[in-house]
């Protein structure tokens, strides 16, 4: 049993001689064999989590219910929540003050369908962390994951949109006192032109160590409130040099930052979307692991989230399988895939998945 179950398994990674080293190290490091969205579908379909060799689910958290956990639970599996933190729509209709600002000093629009919220405004910080309470106080949580943690930006498209935010009253005085920078007199745009030309690293920098701070605060209400969560975060994959650094540049993502807090980096490397091949998956997620130089336990893991959702072309069971694996290029210790619904309508899907996670889950077993 335990011989097929590594021929499955080096069959399914589809690697010749190299194998014994790395079917060791699936058998030693792969924790998490994940879905993202709610597992109804899959319930609805007749599986059940155990039997398809999923032990994790990731679920947004205003869709969690406590009869969800128990079932979950009870077929084997970990309940993790995903966490809207600095998407603010709905909130800035109400809350005008909150509108993240651009360098013309206006209010931004909303990018495709990202609304992103002043990151410095503090009735939306207090909001946001209340709501996080709630969550950690109406479920019993293996861990929160962060999901739109950036300056307003959208990068899930093929055509990523990448203004120059945020020149609030709130982000500019902000950054003065920081800084120790005084500036010029005038209107935003004045300022915002000073600080670009004049300040421009210092405003970068400044930009990441406040999204970094949104992530101390969050791993500090998890250690006071549920110690043994995992603080995740769902983020955009580009490597440093993408879209002439915008990652750092714009979206404020310093990983050196970042990996001193977040427990778990889930690359949201939606091939489909951002219009990659499918080897782009493995590619990237060993570029991250590089990145983040995971090579002991003190380093942060990289789960990442993979696409099986048919948009904006249809993604085959057989690309799906590629991106699957592909998350799974060591030392990356999981992965999931956006959606359990995607997967659920999709027989060819399901089966990639099975295979896949059972394959594993036997390995592991049989040590
Ligand atoms: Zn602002």
């Amino acid at each position: 049993m335990e011989r097929i179950a590594l021929v499955l398994v080096l069959l399914f990674f589809g690697i010749g001689p190299s194998t014994q080293l790395f079917s060791q190290e699936v058998e030693k490091t792969i924790e998490i064999r994940g879905v993202y969205g709610n597992p109804k579908p899959l319930w609805e379909k007749g599986h059940n989590l155990k039997s398809l060799g999923v032990n994790s689910i990731f679920v947004h958290s205003g869709a969690l219910t406590r009869e969800m956990i128990n079932r979950a639970k009870a077929e084997g599996a970990l309940v993790f929540a995903e966490f809207a933190t600095l998407n603010g729509k709905n909130y800035v209709d109400e809350h005008p003050e909150a509108w993240a600002i651009n360098e013309k000093g206006e209010k931004v629009k909303a990018a495709t369908w990202f609304m992103g919220v002043c990151p410095t405004d503090v009735g939306f910080r207090n909001y946001r962390m209340n709501q996080l309470r709630q969550l950690l106080i109406a479920f019993d949580l293996d861990g929160v994951w962060m999901d739109y943690v950036h300056w307003h930006a959208q990068f899930e498209d093929p055509e990523p949109i990448l203004p120059e935010t945020c020149f609030s009253d709130s982000c500019l005085i902000t950054f003065s006192e920081d800084f120790g920078i005084q500036l010029p007199e005038g209107t935003a745009a004045k300022k915002a032109q000073w600080i670009l030309e004049n300040k421009e690293k210092e405003w970068r920098e400044w930009r990441c160590q406040v999204i970094a701070s949104w992530a101390k605060e969050i791993k500090g209400i998890l250690a006071e409130m549920r110690p043994n969560a995992l603080l995740g975060l769902y983020h955009c994959p580009w490597t440093d040099a993408e879209f002439n650094q915008a990652r750092r540049r714009i979206l404020g993502l310093d990983y050196d930052l970042l990996k001193q807090t977040v427990d778990v980096f889930s690359p949201m490397v939606y091939h489909g979307r951002m219009e990659r091949k499918p080897t782009w998956v493995a590619e990237n997620v060993a570029w991250l692991c590089d990145r983040l130089t995971i090579e002991n336990d003190t380093s942060p893991k990289v789960w990442p989230i993979v696409q099986a959702h048919n948009d904006p072309h249809i993604i085959s069971a057989k690309e799906f399988s590629t991106v699957l694996k592909g998350g799974l290029t060591y030392p990356s210790s999981g992965v999931m895939m956006f959606t359990t619904n995607a997967v659920a309508e999709d027989s060819q899907k399901i089966k990639v998945m099975r295979n896949l996670y059972r394959s594993i889950d036997s390995v592991q077993s049989s040590n």
